[in-house]
């Protein structure tokens, strides 16, 4: 398997150069040239099959080329170590609970298997700088993800005063080969900044840089196999799944898997206020802006990146895309009493993300009158966000002991401004 630009250059790469550029050099993402059919025989079986033998079904016609199987395998061994189980809130109502990796996001899947396969990539001798701008969740599951791998050191830009405190915490304490960038601006420009880094000339002279954001292939395409495994899990009619979005590559995933033969009768794609996608879905036309402030902040993205690789999943065909997918916003007046009401309703508490999705799925259901399976993302751990919980629901939300650690621990960031001068000067010295 090859990969192209979704920017348009010819030229194809292999999986490893594509994760090990990041971005390609005409700043396009790296999607597959073709995307794979898996057979009848691994869909009959998948019930029976563990999570990581699900996950090596899934990537192995994306790597071959590069990783052995039993490379591949040991990969995603090391990568889903933790649980994700499919809760049953009510008859036809689950959760896909993906935040039990070690930073309590969703975006351990995605984050654990690129820092293996670009630690096991940075064997071959270079030494490797990660650039990762972070709305709140990325930054402290790539850095966890690659502390104290030798021969990687990794940058985390994040905006000031637009995270959790618990996230702050989480990203910022790392320390070893990980250090924080708190710029003054938004994620949008802490994304803007690590696209600038990739393409400047005088930095890529000094510096091997990869991102580890989901612009990088190595983080989105593990984030179809949690796809595989629900519907594994679920074992009925093909479901309707609702994803909180911000950036779009966890939807983008599961937009994959379903073009790899996965029976999905609907994805949701459940924004808050930043809601460029939704009304792309609404309008045909795709509008980024500068993104505003939610209580769901990892979502807060004006233009979301995996937007080119949704395109190419359906050659650009727009009705094909409405087809399969549902676009909601969700304000936050919306996000607070949906909380409340899955506490009530099912004594379960989502964190403001996965409220979001839940919201997506019951305006569809409104909508349409579904009967189908209905499942949302629960992205994050309801604990990273507790002080909008404990205010709005009025329920005390009891840390994790890997959480709470982490507060107390004194922080470490680099104050920046929205500015590429600066930003190579750190990254130079
Ligand atoms: C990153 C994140 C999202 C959004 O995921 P995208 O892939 O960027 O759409 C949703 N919820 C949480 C908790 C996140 O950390």
């Amino acid at each position: 398997m090859k990969f192209l630009s979704t920017s348009g250059n010819p030229e194809k790469v292999t999986f490893r150069e594509a994760v090990l550029r990041g971005l390609a050099p005409d700043k396009g993402l790296y999607y597959p040239e073709t995307i794979p059919e898996l057979p009848s025989r691994f869909f009959n079986e998948m019930p029976q099959m563990s999570l990581p033998e699900i996950g090596f079904e899934v990537l192995s016609p994306f790597t071959n080329e590069d990783l052995e199987s039993k490379i591949l395998s040991d990969i995603i061994n090391e990568t889903l170590n933790f649980p994700i189980p499919l809760v049953e809130l009510a008859p036809s109502t689950y959760t896909l609970e993906l935040f039990h990796g070690p930073t309590f996001a969703f975006k351990d899947v995605g984050a654990r298997f690129l820092a293996r396969c670009l630690g096991y990539f940075a064997n071959q001798g270079e030494q490797i700088t990660v650039l990762v701008a972070t709305s709140g969740d990325t930054g402290s599951a790539v850095g966890h993800g690659f502390l104290n791998v030798s021969g990687v050191k990794v940058k985390i830009l994040y905006p000031s005063g637009k995270v959790s405190k618990l996230q702050e915490q989480q990203l910022t304490t790392l320390g070893h080969n990980i250090e924080a960038f708190e710029v003054s601006g938004t994620f949008d420009d802490c994304q803007r900044l690590v696209k600038e880094a990739f393409t400047d000339r005088e930095l890529n002279e000094h510096l091997t840089l990869t991102s580890a954001n989901s612009i990088n292939i190595a983080r989105w395409l593990p984030q179809s196999i949690y796809y595989f495994w629900a519907v594994a899990r679920l074992n009925m009619e093909p479901p309707v799944i609702s994803v909180p979005s911000g950036n779009y590559g966890n939807i983008a995933g599961g937009l994959l898997a379903k073009a790899m033969g996965l029976p999905i009768k609907k994805f949701i794609a459940a924004s808050n206020a930043n809601d460029v996608f939704p009304q792309y879905l609404a309008s045909g036309q795709f509008n980024p802006r500068d993104s505003v402030k939610t209580l769901s902040n990892a979502m807060d993205v004006g233009n979301p990146s995996n937007y080119p690789r949704i395109l190419e999943i359906y050659d650009k065909l727009f009705e094909e895309i409405t087809g399969d997918i549902y676009g909601i916003s969700c304000p936050d007046e919306q996000t607070i009493s949906t909380i409340r009401k899955i506490k009530q309703q099912y004594n379960y508490l989502p964190d403001p993300h996965g409220a979001v999705g839940y919201y997506g799925l019951e305006k569809y259901r409104e909508q349409y009158g579904s009967q189908e399976p209905g499942i949302f993302l629960e992205t994050a751990h309801p604990a990273k966000f507790h002080e909008v919980l404990e205010n709005v629901a009025g329920t005390r939300v009891n840390i994790p002991e890997a959480l709470a650690a982490a507060l107390g621990k004194p922080k470490h960031s680099i104050p920046l401004q929205p500015d590429l001068g600066e930003f190579k000067k750190h990254l130079l010295r």
